[in-house]
């Protein structure tokens, strides 16, 4: 049965989840999907791996959000008498964390709405399309299938338009459409002021995080030799320096893509028990298959993730070997 007609069988009890290390476009569009299942009539949570950034706890609903890590009790509960969970903006359940396990078992009907490559199979039902900017779009295209386009209100259109804008580098990147731009009219249409969130995004810096951006641009930023692939790396003893809250290090990575000549960009910050890396790239370069390849990541083509288990010094000599490798492939 596919997700429409499920939701048309009554009142449901939803639950939705996105993806652990929580994003404009995982909130955005988890959110969004909220405020309309609400106005549905159905009984609706939203529930997190971990925490999300501070730059997007504006959005309205996420007072709402469960966390896992700190409500394990309350969200199994919900859980066990859930008749549908939403997966959204991510296609494999590794990517959930400790919310693997108790959504797996679930015998809830799953939908997947994700924009990611290579979703596995563990829905009922998905709407995977890897040509969207955002999960946050394919959250409007659905609320456009079901033709309530005008159920939109504020609380809606302002997490659709985060999500976008978030995940398309502010409607930069090569995977924005004609369509992206015709949501963010309708959006616009219906009375969303598209310049204070762009305010409240990208114009709430503390001077703790500048100072740090001044920092990693000085004296950590650097260029490989050899192939055009930039580097910044954070110690933890630099980023306690710099008290970083989550979210803080953010867009770094572009920074570093930014340089002429520069193909790829690594931003690699070690954690208590891991280091955590950001990559991106320009044109042909193909990071998500890279940090799948050797961080145990994944992502999109231009845009990817991924971790490692071991200290910073060993991560940064397991980088340069096998980035040095993988250019070499391509
Ligand atoms: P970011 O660098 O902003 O954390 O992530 C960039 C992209 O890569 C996002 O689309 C995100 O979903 C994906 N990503 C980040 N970390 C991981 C990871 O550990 N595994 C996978 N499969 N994807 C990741
Ligand atoms: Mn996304």
């Amino acid at each position: 049965m596919n997700i429409y007609d499920k939701l048309a069988e009554g009142d449901h009890q939803i639950i939705i989840t996105s993806h652990r290390s929580p994003d404009g476009d995982s909130i955005g569009s988890s959110l969004a999907l909220y405020h309309y299942l609400l106005k549905k009539g159905h009984e609706v949570n939203v529930v997190v791996p971990d925490a999300f950034p501070i730059f997007i706890s504006w959005l309205p609903g996420t007072s709402e959000i469960l966390v896992y890590e700190k409500n394990k009790e309350k969200v199994d509960q919900l859980v066990d008498r859930a008749t549908i969970i939403f997966c959204l903006d991510y296609n494999d359940l590794s990517r959930i964390g400790d919310l693997a396990e108790v959504i797996g078992d679930s015998t809830a009907y799953k939908a997947m709405i994700d924009h990611h490559l290579h979703p596995s199979d563990f829905c009922d039902w998905m709407l995977s399309d890897t040509s969207s900017c955002s999960t946050a779009q394919l959250i409007y295209n659905f609320i456009e299938r079901e033709k309530d386009l005008d159920l939109i209100n504020n609380s809606i259109s302002e997490n659709i338009y985060c999500g976008i804008v978030t995940d398309s580098g502010s409607f930069r990147f090569p995977s924005v459409q004609a369509k992206t731009h015709l949501i963010a009219a309708d959006l616009i249409k219906r009375g969303l002021n598209h310049s204070s969130i762009h305010e409240r995004l990208f114009d709430t810096n503390t001077l703790k995080k500048l100072h740090l951006l001044g920092f990693s641009l000085n004296e950590k930023l650097r260029v490989l030799e050899d192939i055009p692939v930039a580097i910044i790396d954070l110690s933890l003893a630099e980023t306690e320096r710099f008290d970083i809250k989550k979210g803080d290090t953010e867009g770094l990575v572009n920074f570093a893509l930014s340089i002429e000549g520069v193909e790829m960009a690594a931003f690699i910050r070690e954690d208590t028990d891991k280091v955590k890396m950001s990559f991106r790239s320009k044109g042909d370069v193909p990071v998500n298959e890279f940090s799948n390849r050797y961080f145990n990541g994944g992502g999109h083509k231009n845009a990817a993730g991924g971790m490692y288990e071991d200290n910073l010094a060993n991560t940064l000599e397991h980088f340069e070997e096998n980035v040095r490798i993988f250019f070499k492939t391509l």
